[in-house]
């Protein structure tokens, strides 16, 4: 093991190099392997140049709720699933050579949700909490008060531009990250028509779900979208929610030659891309399985890796360059539900995705940025040794009874009860804590699935093309803004602002 041997080497070499004043370093110290590690590190991101070629292509690759200590106890349990210690793992963005921190408030919330974070990211202007694509004028819940708020994405503009467009997805397509890169709406929770409170039945930009095939607006419409959320599409009759009538699977399979649609990864895996231009999956009638209960149940749903293989390999024959956002979308629902175990393996997932991706693109004109929405109130706590199970105990408190590493300040897994008369905090040892279905204590009792999100940074991991833009602490925002000037996209003519009106039957720009 790692830390044997590093003990053993510098058992041996200690004595026979110790620096005194005015010496050099001794080479006891510049052969630990500790400082060879580092100085490895040290020369790559000393040799990086700074790629000033104008990015082509651009992959966001959002983790939903990935907060820093989601990062790093999903780094720790990856290494230790592959038997090492694990803190000295990375995950696969963690090699990226630049690195900076996003400040993720919304304008009218200290802790953000992840529509007006998104918005923010797509757009390059922060928003009110709970809106996509329309800025702090708008009301939320008031469609009326859209007119003159409308952003516009980058996606949007990469769609004007003549680039292949892509959204990929774990959570529903009509959710509120992946609803970020193409609607405008007052409300996130607008994902179809039944969902349009009364007096918006005529919102002019619609619900979510239609916006998703109304995007041809831009261009000639996303390329590719895989993710969940086929209630939002289908009519009642089909199992779905929508209320009027209208089946926006079939309305996007209907669009013509290259137009298609399938609903499980055996489907996709029989998809001919090479006679496809524009590919929807809708693997779920709501979120994806969690990729634990996806791999465990052998769901006919492709994992995110694949998702992100397929969206590529769709996108990058596209001469103009791409546009495309991957969300790893259940980290942020089983934090809210307490799960550790699910939230750290979708992060896993999230990193299997990424290295994919750097496998499959040129570096060199494309730009990737890994990041978060916003964080959780999850912490990494105690003084457990290294390579302690991650999700085991991380210590005692003052009354000796044991605390799992991993907590959460709020949530619903109540920590206390009554013994003998006496309010105490249960022994969660007692329990199986590293079973997928355990989870962690809580603090302050909001209730079962109430775990929020917290407010502090998260980072930004970049590499490829114009990568070292993101350096520093910066506003969540300034995502957007680099992607939209790097890519050169701030010149684009795009018709967001005109009205739906004539937008009817052009699917060319104006
Ligand atoms: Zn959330």
């Amino acid at each position: 093991m790692r830390t044997a041997a590093v003990i053993a080497v510098t058992a041996l070499t200690t004595g026979a190099g110790v620096a005194t004043a005015g010496t050099v370093l001794a080479s006891s110290q510049t052969s630990n392997p500790w400082y060879q590690g580092a100085d490895a590190s040290y020369a790559a991101v000393a040799s990086t140049k700074a790629s000033n070629a104008k990015p082509k292509n651009v992959i966001l690759f959002v983790g939903d709720g990935m907060g820093i200590s989601t990062v790093t106890a999903a780094r720790i349990l990856e290494g230790q699933l592959e038997g090492a210690t694990g803190e000295e793992n990375a995950l696969s963005f963690e090699e990226f050579p630049n690195v900076a921190l996003s400040k993720v408030y919304n304008v009218d919330s200290q802790v953000p949700d992840s529509a007006g974070t998104m918005t923010a990211m797509m757009t390059g202007v922060k928003t009110d909490i709970g809106v996509l694509g329309v800025d702090e004028g708008v009301v939320r819940g008031d469609c009326d008060s859209v007119a003159g708020t409308e952003l516009t994405s980058w996606m949007m503009l990469a769609e004007s531009a003549g680039k292949a467009t892509g959204v990929v997805s774990t959570a529903r397509l009509t959710h509120a990250t992946p609803g970020g890169t193409y609607a405008i709406s007052a409300d996130r929770d607008w994902e179809d028509d039944g969902d349009l409170p009364e007096g918006c039945e005529d919102y002019e930009y619609g619900d979510i779900a239609s916006q998703l095939l109304s995007f041809e607006r831009y261009g000639d419409g996303f390329e590719v979208a895989l993710g969940g959320g086929r209630r939002h599409f289908l009519t009642q009759d089909e199992g779905g929610n929508r209320e009027d009538g209208r089946d926006l699977t079939a309305e996007w399979a209907d669009r013509g030659d290259g137009w298609a649609y399938v609903d499980t990864a055996s489907a996709l895996d029989g998809v001919d891309l090479g006679a496809t231009d524009h590919l929807l999956g809708l693997f779920a009638s709501s979120h994806m399985s969690y990729e634990h209960d996806r791999v465990e149940e052998g769901a006919d749903e492709p994992s995110l890796t694949e998702m992100t293989e397929v969206a590529l390999e769709q996108l990058q024959d596209d001469k103009d360059g791409f546009a495309l956002m991957v969300e790893s979308g259940r980290i942020d629902h089983a934090h809210h539900e307490g799960n550790a175990y699910r939230a750290l393996t979708e992060t896993i997932e999230l990193s299997n995705a990424v290295a994919k991706a750097v496998e499959m693109v040129d570096l060199s004109e494309t730009m990737i940025v890994v990041t978060a929405d916003h964080s959780h109130v999850f912490t990494i706590a105690g003084y457990p040794e290294r390579g302690n199970d991650i999700l085991g105990v991380g210590g005692e408190d003052s009354d000796g009874v044991p605390y799992t590493t991993l907590t959460y300040a709020n949530g619903g897994e109540v920590a206390y009860g009554i013994v003998d008369g006496e309010v105490v905090r249960l022994d969660p040892s007692e329990s199986d804590t590293s079973d997928p279905d355990y989870h962690q204590q809580v603090l302050v009792n909001t209730g079962q699935g109430a775990e929020t999100h917290s407010g502090e940074d998260v980072a930004i991991y970049s590499v490829g093309a114009k990568a070292q833009l993101f350096n520093g602490v910066q506003e969540q925002n300034y995502i957007g803004v680099s992607i939209i000037e790097s890519l050169g996209l701030d010149s684009v003519k795009t018709n967001v602002r005109s009205k739906s009106k004539s937008w009817s039957g052009s699917r060319g720009r104006h």
